[in-house]
């Protein structure tokens, strides 16, 4: 069972909140209300305040985050947790999650393009199927579209946070942080 922060963008309120969450001395933390439609640096900022009062030796989890930008600038305030539709909602509207781009699969410079949508990918939709033909079950209205654009993105949301880990094994983590600009 995790404890919930709350506050919104309030420093006081926060804070209130990581201490009497802290004080039920729980499993772990988890970090509600933020990627609601607040600025990128007021979200940030709150993940710092609330970061400096939790117990570092328990697991912090920010719901409803997000792009790799925001996991990795999570991570780096010490975030350990995740989760988020976003991968599955880009791929239900034709969109691609890369690591530093998207690729909206509906434009028509795709319609003969032999190539996966990543070919640095080794997901079972990269490795299977061209963008061409993705694009062409999303025209057809076929569910298999999202489906396929479902494993990649959520395969390329993994594969960022098993590149995290090994940066941070391998001390590198901070120049991997500073390839990550584009919220
Ligand atoms: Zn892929």
């Amino acid at each position: 069972m995790f404890g919930i922060v709350q506050g919104g963008i309030f420093d006081d309120l926060r804070a209130q909140s990581a201490h009497f969450t802290s004080s039920l001395d729980l499993p772990g933390y988890a970090i509600g209300g933020l990627s609601v439609g607040e600025s990128k640096e007021d979200m940030l900022h709150s993940i710092e305040v609330v970061n400096a009062i939790l117990p570092a030796t328990k697991p912090r989890y920010l719901m409803g985050v997000g792009t790799p930008y925001d996991i990795i600038q999570g991570v780096a305030r010490g975030i350990d947790i995740f989760d988020c539709v976003l991968p599955t909602r880009l791929a239900r509207h034709s969109t691609a999650l890369r690591l530093k781009d998207r690729l909206n699969l509906v434009n028509a410079s795709f319609a003969d393009d032999p190539l996966p949508i990543d070919e640095n990918c080794d997901c079972y939709t990269c490795q299977h199927f061209s963008r061409a033909y993705l694009r062409h079950l999303i025209l057809a209205k076929e569910m298999l579209a999202a489906t396929l654009l479902s494993i990649h993105n959520v395969y390329t949301l993994i594969r960022l946070t098993q590149t995290i880990r090994e940066a941070i094994l391998n001390h590198t983590f901070q120049s991997l942080l500073e390839e990550y600009t584009t919220p």
